[in-house]
């Protein structure tokens, strides 16, 4: 059954799975989400929506000192607020046990031993082997020790850390989702440490555990992931070998990976603006979240940006084989051309619980085309609802919006268009034309040079309003 499952295959169709495809977001609760991460978890949620599957968040929260439970609240909201919604929760924190367990199989089958190095005595090692033009790569020393050394160490009250032992006769392969065919040497990796002298655990054997036992099918994460890929790919080998879970299937080790190209900023690095910024930073400026989910799910792949806010749509075309290999170039100014065309999208049910009060649908039709921002709604909206800026006319301005303020017009019927009715009215009685005719009559009605269309602001202000407006402005 499980050989029916779809693969992650470079340039291959994702069909449909018999076996349940679970993908996970996997974030260590030290911070927001940033743009990077906020790209994995989407991903990944996209991956398990378009096979029919599971998507989980797990926590990372292995490390006590650096997570917090303020991050691990903040990192569901965004997600919340993304509209990335997990099928299920982990936590690392709860399940320190069976990370204790894998631990004991695995070190009774000899595949992790203890190790004493200090941290100056490791760099000194790996200086010396890059002075000699070799890879810094863990020499074993501690493999090489006697129950009686370890004994010494233990005696002077020095605790061991634990490495897993790299099975260097067992090569490492995985054909990735976007890479294509990935190969390793287990001989120029280190044995990665697992856990430290006081017993808590770093994140490569924990993950490998859950990605075991939560029966993950499709690992999707930025390419920093590689060289951990090519380590846990034993680390399953390992587990199921020495009898901690059965393997899914005799040909199935591991899960299918993908190591996707990472986000760089357009001068290199992640700009200082948008793209290094936390969600929470991203919301206070107005993105919406469909702009950035827009953008996110196709930079780096061979698909145009475009601001589609159907997610459907972006699931249709969502493909692995697009992904490129080149890092994707997170550009500020893209997204705020994606948020400005989102916005200009949004209908008058989806903005209204984030209009000012009192503004209905003919408002939010008015206004919409110079609102980039919806914190820039409220401005806008002053226009119609007042109290405007007073400009300064000349003479000759004041005494033709004296003449406007006489010549407007008004009716009850909703198809009457009393900016155009002004207009012409104005045109004919004082020639005027173009911008003389109807700057002016903006500026006194708006109290600005630019803004949203007269014809559909007008009926907003109301006659009064205009009447006022334009006598104020004759006035000076
Ligand atoms: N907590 C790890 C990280 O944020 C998870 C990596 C993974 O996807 O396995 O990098």
């Amino acid at each position: 059954m499980l050989e029916a499952c779809s693969r992650l295959r470079r340039g291959g169709a994702l069909a449909t799975a018999f076996c349940m495809i679970i993908t996970r977001f996997a974030p260590s609760p030290t911070g927001r989400l940033h743009v990077g991460n906020i790209r994995t978890a989407l991903h990944n949620w996209m991956l398990a929506q378009k096979l029919g599957g599971k998507f989980l968040l797990r926590i990372d929260d292995t490390d006590p000192e650096r997570s917090k439970e303020e991050y691990v609240e903040a990192i569901r909201a965004d997600l919340a607020w993304l509209g990335i919604h997990p099928d299920g929760e982990e936590r690392q924190s709860l399940r320190l046990a069976r990370y204790d367990a894998a631990f004991d199989v695995l070190k009774a089958a000899g595949r992790v031993y203890p190790a004493y190095e200090t941290a100056q005595e490791l760099e000194l090692k790996r200086k010396v082997q890059l002075g000699r033009g070799k890879p810094p790569t863990y020499d074993r020393g501690a493999l090489d020790m006697s129950d009686a050394d370890r004994a010494a160490k233990e005696a002077q009250g020095i605790q061991p850390h634990w490495r897993f032992k790299l099975d260097h006769e067992e090569a490492i392969a995985w054909e990735d989702g976007v890479r294509g065919i990935a190969k390793f040497d287990p001989k120029l990796l280190s044995d990665p440490v697992i856990r430290r002298a006081d017993g808590s655990w770093l994140y490569m054997l924990p993950s490998a555990v859950d990605d075991v036992e939560m029966g993950i099918t499709h690992v999707l994460r930025g390419e920093d992931h590689v060289s951990n890929t090519a380590v846990q790919i034993q680390m399953f080998t390992a587990l199921y070998a020495a009898g901690f879970a059965a393997a899914p299937d005799a040909a199935k080790q591991h899960p299918e990976f993908a190591h996707e190209a990472l986000l760089v900023g357009t001068e290199g690095k992640l700009s200082k603006r948008l793209g290094s910024l936390g969600c929470d930073a991203l919301r206070e400026k107005h993105i919406e979240p469909q702009a950035l989910v827009a953008m996110l799910a196709r930079l780096g792949t061979s698909l145009p940006v475009e601001a589609i806010a159907d997610r459907a749509v972006l699931l249709d075309t969502f493909d692995l084989s697009t992904f490129g290999r080149a890092p994707a170039k997170f550009d500020d100014a893209e997204l705020e051309r994606v948020n400005t065309a989102i916005v200009h999208g949004l209908s008058f049910a989806d903005a209204a619980p984030r209009l000012p009060g009192g503004m209905d649908e003919a408002g939010w039709h008015a206004v919409r085309p110079n609102v980039a921002h919806m914190g820039e709604v409220a401005e806008w909206w002053r226009l119609v609802i007042g109290p405007i800026d007073q400009l300064d006319f000349t003479d000759e301005d004041k005494a033709f919006l004296a003449d406007a303020a006489k010549a407007l017009t008004w009716s009850g019927d909703a198809s009457f268009d009393p900016w155009g009715a002004l207009t012409s009215s104005l045109k004919e009685a004082t020639g005027r034309k173009g911008k003389q005719l109807f700057l002016p009559l903006r500026q006194a009605l708006t109290g600005m040079n630019h803004g949203p269309d007269m014809g559909e602001l007008l009926p907003l202000i109301g006659e009064e309003g205009a009447k006022r407006r334009l006598e104020r402005a004759a006035e000076g």
